[in-house]
């Protein structure tokens, strides 16, 4: 699943190609478009397929960025937001059509086409299909954007993030559960959680009130550090999720905790418990 560094990485190779083209015409896949007539929320969230396609029509993307692991695309200077979340395995591509696609699994999954005034295609593609794509007038009018907590870059956000633990809502939780919530810590999912905590020597299953503040400061910035790394060496390339350009990023290779059998601090065999159904991985004897 894409975090944090993964999406930014998304965000930055889109503003090369689409910032300030107009969109002509947009095709929705027949997968999504029959699962939406059988009454699922397939990707295009919050409206019906056809007004979807007619509400983007003409519209021109004026800019694009990253808000925690969700992308904004600003239409027509600020009077409407799409909003993408690449669930577990959403891609994007800028390309002349979906045979110009490499991979052969992204283009069976092209779901939504948005044909660009430049002629090329600006292609989502879902495997899975737990990515979404909101049109929005506003922010506001998809409430849990408003409550995501400030970008971990951003000067407030450390403390922020104290307060956050220190809240009747979460100071009992176990800190994991705690660090991957999106209204507390912007962008870490479950690899750079494991990362971190395992960094500083904390057992993912302490709980959050049995840490120190001074030690909730440093595992922060721990965080944060590990997401600016990834973003430095092209993000994890896993299994679940790769850049849909075919580009592998390198943090993958500096991983020690996730999904390891050994620790590599004192070699002994880690262990697994799932903490909010997700696996979480750590050392016994090094984490705390
Ligand atoms: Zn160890």
């Amino acid at each position: 699943m894409p975090e944090l560094p993964e999406v930014e990485l998304v965000v930055r190779e889109l503003k090369k190609d689409v910032p300030g083209q107009t969109i002509q015409s947009v095709d929705i896949s027949d997968v999504v478009t029959e699962s939406k007539a059988r009454g699922r929320e397939a990707i295009i969230k919050g409206r019906a397929v056809d007004d979807f396609i007619e509400s983007m029509r003409g519209r021109t993307i004026s800019a694009l960025e990253r808000k925690s692991k969700y992308i904004y695309f600003t239409l027509d200077d600020g009077e409407q937001l799409l909003v993408n979340h690449l669930g577990m395995t959403g891609a994007w591509f800028v390309v002349d059509s979906v045979e110009s696609i490499t991979e052969e699994k992204y283009r069976k999954h092209a779901h939504a086409i948005f044909h660009l005034e430049d002629g090329r295609q600006l292609i989502y593609s879902d495997i899975r299909r737990f990515g979404e794509l909101r049109l929005l007038q506003e922010e506001s009018d998809y409430p849990p954007l408003l409550k995501l907590a400030p970008e971990p870059f951003d000067e407030r956000a450390e403390q922020y993030f104290i307060e956050q633990a220190a809240s009747d809502r979460w100071k009992e939780k176990p800190i994991k559960t705690v660090i991957m919530d999106g209204t507390v810590v912007s962008g870490c999912g479950n690899i750079y959680a494991t990362e971190a905590l395992f960094r500083r020597r904390i057992h993912p299953n302490r709980t959050t009130s049995r840490i120190s503040e001074a030690e909730q400061r440093a595992l922060f910035r721990e965080i944060v550090t590990i997401l600016q790394e990834s973003i430095d060496r092209g993000g994890s390339t896993i299994s679940d999720y790769q850049r849909g350009n075919g580009e592998t990023g390198e943090m993958q290779h500096f991983h020690q905790m996730y999904k390891k059998k050994t620790c590599p601090v004192c070699l002994r065999p880690t262990r697994s418990m799932s903490i909010n159904n997700r696996t979480s991985t750590y050392c016994p004897s090094c984490q705390k």
